[in-house]
């Protein structure tokens, strides 16, 4: 059997044990086609059954309605940052950014390179501890769409609940907890993440899209590759897709419903979450969590280590254990332990365990 790293990365991160297997199996002769799946051509139908089946698992695992396109893309969620305003952002409208953490405000930023927008809510004071509550959101006439990060990966929060934002389109980045809860999609004008948490590798962008957000795109001056409507009308194969990237994401989809589907996903996100979670609140301060309780994400939990120089032991001893990816991210520091759908239970007992060791010998 396969020796696996405890690896709590933020992104790319953990793919399923059983995923990568199966890969392995089929690498070098995809179903008897005498080639792997990375040499056959975009346009053969072996291809076209796995792009096929791959849209239809995830409209099915997240109910995405009808009237919804499901688009694969590239250039990682950073590009529908640009592509979402230079669609969708009209010049006599505002958009609305909400902005809770760091991918917000470069959501935020680049889309000010193609209109103009306004920030309804920002965390930034409180270091982006925490997502507003539905009350303090208020929107103005003429809104173009409404944008959130529906979970941040950097600060470790995640909204539960989301605004009822009327006719006005609400577009989420889920990069980073798509698929580990069941949402209505029927909320949201647009979803996009960028696979490479909990749908699969990276290299592919998914985008779900309402009919009646794309009917309202301005694209005139929209080079093509960046329209949604070619992706649309390609059905994502317009050009070449991320064919390999887009395979093992079908692979993640078939093992999501193998696991039960989303709510079986989402009880375990939230026994595991719970392990760590616990030993922060039981420490007395030994541990301290940076995001408020009620806004706490389940994929990823950061928190700090009473003083630096245990924080610095901490992540020390934690690597040489076999943990990985403990290191907050660059710009924040302290830690982080990413727990997305493919991290197994056992990898957060462990941690939790070790933890809780960590702090008898040190306090
Ligand atoms: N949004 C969120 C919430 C993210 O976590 C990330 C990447 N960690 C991005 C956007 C940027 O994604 P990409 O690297 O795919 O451009």
């Amino acid at each position: 059997k396969a020796q696996r790293a405890y690896n709590f990365n933020a992104g790319p991160s953990a793919l399923p044990l059983e995923v990568l297997e199966k890969a392995q199996k089929e690498l070098v002769d995809f179903q008897g086609t005498g080639m792997s799946l990375m040499e056959l051509s975009h346009r053969s139908p072996a291809y076209e059954q796995v792009h096929n089946q791959a849209i239809a698992n995830l409209k099915e695992l997240m109910n995405i309605p009808d009237n919804y396109q499901v688009l694969f893309l590239q250039g990682g969620a950073s590009t529908q940052f640009a592509m979402v305003p230079m669609n969708f952002l009209p010049a006599d409208q505002k958009a609305a950014y909400v902005l809770t953490g760091a991918w917000s405000e470069k959501a935020n930023k680049e889309a000010k390179m193609f209109g103009d927008t306004y920030v309804p809510f920002t965390s930034k004071e409180t270091n982006h501890n925490r997502i507003p509550k539905l009350d303090e959101l208020t929107f103005e006439d003429n809104t173009a769409y409404v944008h959130i990060t529906s979970n941040n990966t950097i600060f470790g929060t995640e909204w539960f609940e989301f605004p009822d934002t009327g006719d006005i389109p609400l577009i989420a980045d889920m990069s980073s907890d798509i698929m580990s809860h069941p949402v209505d999609v029927s909320k949201f004008a647009m979803i996009y993440a960028g696979a490479q948490k909990n749908l699969g590798p990276s290299g592919v962008t998914v985008a779900i899209v309402r009919d009646d957000l794309l009917a309202r795109a301005n694209i005139e001056n929209v080079p093509t590759m960046l329209r949604y409507d070619t992706h649309v009308k390609n059905n994502s194969l317009y050009n070449t897709p991320p064919t390999f990237g887009i395979y093992m994401l079908g692979l993640v989809l078939e093992w999501a419903k193998e696991q039960g589907g989303l709510e079986a996903i989402t009880k375990r996100n939230q026994e595991k979450a719970a392990l760590i979670y616990d030993v922060i609140d039981a420490s007395n301060g030994f541990y301290r969590g940076h995001a408020e309780k009620d806004s706490r994400s389940l994929m990823n939990i950061t928190f700090r280590v009473s003083n630096e120089e245990l924080e610095k032991q901490f992540l020390a001893e934690a690597k040489a254990a076999g943990f990985v990816g403990l290191n907050g991210h660059r710009s924040v520091g302290g830690c982080r332990a990413s727990t997305y759908n493919a991290v197994p239970y056992e990898a957060c007992k462990a941690l939790s365990e070790f933890m809780i060791e960590f702090q008898k010998k040190n306090s």
